[in-house]
């Protein structure tokens, strides 16, 4: 050890004096005095790994002033007390943004949240004869109403319910899936490792741009567990392509008696068509075409809580049911409380387009958001920034989730650039506030998409784009 590492590891401040100062801001307001203990071993710790390591620059810049090091220390029990999972302004035009939490939820199934979270509720308990019921029950009735399903389930995600269907219908068997639909969403989630954690073998047929009714035909055997059709979701092959036709499908499926899944990833209940936007195949279209199982998210285009849904056949559905598994990824009183007030919305259809933000988001006429645009850009030159130069642009939403991946959605943007910082800088600055502003940058230029920002969190923006105004 050299000397000057001898030195510096002599000046590591003691624990009882950091504690002495640390009390004399009283710290123990804010934290038990074995927490901050705790704290106080591992900061110096941090410190004295430092000291020692092997990047000699690093330690260059570190105080052992006992205040110093209490003061990092009181900021770190400081910050136990900010909510680290915060709301945030969307202005990327990203309407399913997984990252930033994909579907807002409508009033009513907030106001749900609240009335079922404050007190105990009936999730298991079956209020006309006074026992035990299933609390999947609560949805069941709206959920075959919606999609002419004959039973209904739901768990945790959809990951989950294609890793429950898969493995109820396929274990140590095979599962037949086109090579055009072996998919990837975001990173964590592809069809062939969840057909090995699921137990099932997974067998290809056909080619990247081409299965053919016969390809299935010629794979079915007596290992054959399931045939699983699955949603290019967040892709689309396109040219010289040919996939088999569900109903074909179906029809070799029943005299080969194997079951049937399809996993439709967003999961649509309505027809986009009515509301101008491309097709994407409904639920109830699949299931009238005979598939027998179809799984789908709670939070893409449904607009409602994460979730995933299971619908179909009885006896499928009643199989799926009593797989333990099933345990393992149940889902708890708010997703079901909040997903039943979603689904009720759909009952009217035009009605779902207006009170789910994400549908109308991905439904309103351009000409409704550049009124938008011109209002908040009203707004914002009220303020007289002297630093920036504000206009109006035409631009691209886009439907992310996974979702409609074709879809232009024609937008109107607010450009912003300022004569003080980079756009990126600006960016950086808008993320930092208490409610961030999730912003685009393009060609140093920051852009916000109304599409995705309500009138009530105008004023965030707003407030935001004041604090980078020097003063
Ligand atoms: C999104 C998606 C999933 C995963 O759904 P999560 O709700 O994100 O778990 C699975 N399959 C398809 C086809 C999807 O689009």
């Amino acid at each position: 050890m050299d000397k000057k590492t001898q030195e510096m590891l002599k000046k590591l401040p003691k624990i009882d004096e950091l504690l002495l100062l640390l009390e004399g801001q009283e710290i123990y307001a804010l934290a038990p005095r074995a927490l901050v203990k705790d704290i106080c071993r591992k900061a110096v710790q941090e410190l004295r790994e430092k000291i020692t390591g092997r990047r000699k620059d690093a330690r260059e810049a570190i105080s052992l002033e006992t205040k110093d090091v209490a003061g990092k220390i009181y900021q770190k029990i400081k910050s136990l007390h900010a909510y680290n999972l915060r709301r945030v302004v969307n202005a990327t035009g990203v309407i399913l943004h997984t990252n930033l939490g994909r579907a807002p939820l409508c009033p009513e199934a907030l106001q749900r949240l609240v009335e079922v979270g404050r007190g105990y509720s009936n999730l298991e308990f079956d209020l006309t004869k006074g026992e035990r019921g299933l609390r999947y029950d609560h949805v069941c009735g709206l959920l075959c109403a919606l999609t002419g399903a004959e039973d209904a389930l739901i768990v945790n995600n959809n990951a989950a319910a294609v890793l429950l269907a898969i493995n109820t219908l396929a274990e140590g068997k095979e599962a037949i899936v086109s090579r055009g639909e072996l998919i990837e969403i975001g990173g964590e989630f592809r069809i062939p490792e969840v057909m090995s954690k699921s137990a099932a073998r997974l067998r290809e047929v056909g080619t990247t741009n081409r299965t053919r009714l016969s390809d299935y035909e010629k794979a079915i055997n007596k290992e054959t567990g399931l045939i699983m059709k699955v949603h290019t979701s967040n892709y689309r092959i396109v040219g010289f392509t040919e996939e088999a036709e569900i109903e074909a499908l179906v029809a070799l499926a029943k005299k080969k008696r194997v079951p049937v899944m399809n996993d439709l990833g967003s999961g649509c209940l309505i027809n986009l068509e009515n509301y101008g936007l491309e097709h994407e195949p409904t639920v109830r279209e699949v299931l009238s075409a005979g598939v027998d199982v179809v799984t789908f998210s709670g939070d893409k285009l449904l607009g409602g809580p994460q979730a995933g849904i299971i619908v179909g056949k009885k006896n499928i559905l009643a199989k799926i049911k009593k797989n333990p598994l099933n345990r393992a990824l149940r889902i708890d009183k708010f997703t079901l409380a909040a997903l039943e007030a979603t689904l009720m919305h759909y009952l009217n259809p035009d009605e779902a387009v207006k009170k789910l933000r994400s549908l109308k988001a991905l439904t309103e006429p351009v000409v409704d958001v550049k009124k938008r645009a011109r209002k908040l850009l009203n707004k914002l030159q009220k303020e007289k920034f002297e630093s920036l130069t504000l206009r109006l642009c035409d631009g691209f939403s886009t439907t992310g989730g996974g979702s409609l991946p074709m879809q232009k959605i024609p937008t109107v943007l607010i450009g912003i650039k300022s004569n003080k910082m980079s756009a990126g800088r600006m960016e950086e600055k808008l993320r930092a506030r208490a409610v961030p502003v999730i912003v685009r940058v393009d060609k140093d230029e920051v852009l916000i998409d109304p599409r995705t920002v309500s009138d009530d969190e105008f004023v965030f923006v707003i407030e935001d784009l004041k604090q980078l105004m020097p003063n």
